[in-house]
């Protein structure tokens, strides 16, 4: 019996502003990764992206895993990890789509927000389907330990990471970036502590992976992109202290 895992980065379709216009030639919104963990017949989904198109790309990838899917896990709520679920569950209409109660409220405002059909039109799932509260912090997938832990904000609320022990392997969600620039604009300096402090949580789990919800395609999954994720929270504190204005800061 063994456990291993895959992941794949997703380049999201470009985005419009509300008058219709295209925002450049290249994508405006960040790669997104999602990550199965395998067993011998069965896997867990973490993470899908928004759009149906590249939802579907997720569900073929996890088709040829030859595995059967047994449940979707989302980190957090935010439209980008989770919508593609309902595109990937018409696969697998098995599958459990899961989150834990604080996912699963954000989830829901984020499903009958206007926001993601206004910048992806015609891009985003139809009827949402809503994810299901974790029956606890540990998923056995096939007698394995899937661990989901709950760390408070980090670039939104009640955001969680997934920390597959025997594998040594952390799955982190918004907590971590890797290489892209983090959204920062959702937390003041005290959830960013917070934030950190999540951080140093998943460090002290000793991983030898970290899966950062978004990276830069082909990056390796190196542990150091923990810290690389603290120096852009400490750099972005720095920054608003000495920012005259908000567009000061992004400009
Ligand atoms: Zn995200």
């Amino acid at each position: 019996m063994s456990l291993s895992y895959d992941t794949r980065v997703s380049m999201p379709p470009r985005s419009v502003l509300p008058d219709g216009t295209s925002v450049g030639r290249f994508p405006s919104w960040s790669p997104i990764t999602s990550t199965l963990i395998l067993g011998d017949r069965e896997a867990v989904l973490v993470d899908a992206p928004h759009t149906v198109q590249r939802a579907a790309e997720v569900a073929d990838w996890v088709e040829a895993s030859g595995r059967d899917l047994v449940a979707m896990y989302a980190t957090h709520g935010h439209g980008d990890h989770y919508f593609g679920f309902t595109e990937v569950a018409r696969r697998f209409p098995r599958s459990r789509l899961l989150g834990t109660a604080g996912t699963v409220s954000l989830a829901l405002e984020q499903a009958s927000s206007p926001l993601w059909r206004t910048l992806f039109p015609g891009q985003i799932p139809d009827d949402i389907r809503p994810l299901e509260v974790v029956d606890g912090p540990v998923f056995d997938l096939e007698g394995h330990e899937i661990r989901f832990v709950e760390a408070g904000h980090s670039d939104i609320r009640d955001t969680t990471f997934v920390h597959v022990p025997e594998l040594a392997l952390v799955v982190g969600g918004d907590i971590v970036y890797n290489e892209v620039h983090v959204h920062a604009s959702d937390s003041d300096q005290a959830q960013r502590r917070e934030w950190t402090a999540a951080l140093d949580r998943i460090a002290a789990l000793n991983p030898v992976a970290v899966i950062a919800g978004h990276k830069k395609p082909g990056n390796d999954d190196g542990p150091h992109v923990v810290e690389e994720t603290k120096a852009y929270l400490r750099d972005t504190d720095e920054a608003c202290t000495v920012a005259r204005s908000p567009r000061s800061l992004s400009t």
